[in-house]
């Protein structure tokens, strides 16, 4: 599960695409050569796949004791991805599913939120190679 925060707005949003390169669909030029165009599809798969799970970075949950990894998108963009453990074990996730309630549509773990916010306040987030 991944979940996205954001200052300004309510809802979830997907990351930003690497440049806006637009790149995705260049396997059409590739028709007449399926391998070619495989390989293609499969190099846009994994660059797509290294850009969104390079600089993650695990953050403990120190409430529920659990560890999500964490990658900042921007300032005040922040995806959290939960692993299903940490889903399990989140003692927020876990209230949630006693008393009848749809982990999928919650929000996430405040506790872990502090957690993240005091991990991006001090620079713990921050990634040298981004501007
Ligand atoms: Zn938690």
């Amino acid at each position: 599960m991944l979940l996205l925060y954001g200052d300004h707005h309510d809802h979830d949003e997907s990351p930003p695409r690497d440049g806006g390169t637009g790149s995705w669909s260049k396997s059409r030029d590739f028709a007449n050569d399926p391998q070619r165009a495989a390989a293609v599809a499969e190099a846009s798969r994994a660059d797509r796949e290294r850009y969104l799970t390079s600089g993650l970075l695990p953050v403990d949950c120190r409430f529920c004791h659990v560890t999500v990894t964490v990658r900042r998108l921007g300032p005040g963009h922040t995806a959290v991805q939960w692993n299903t453990q940490a889903v399990q074990r989140c003692a927020y996730f876990s209230e949630i599913r006693e008393s009848g309630g749809d982990t999928a549509r919650a929000r996430a773990c405040p506790k872990l939120s502090d957690s993240i916010e005091h991990a991006a306040a001090e620079g713990y987030l921050d990634h040298p190679d981004d501007d």
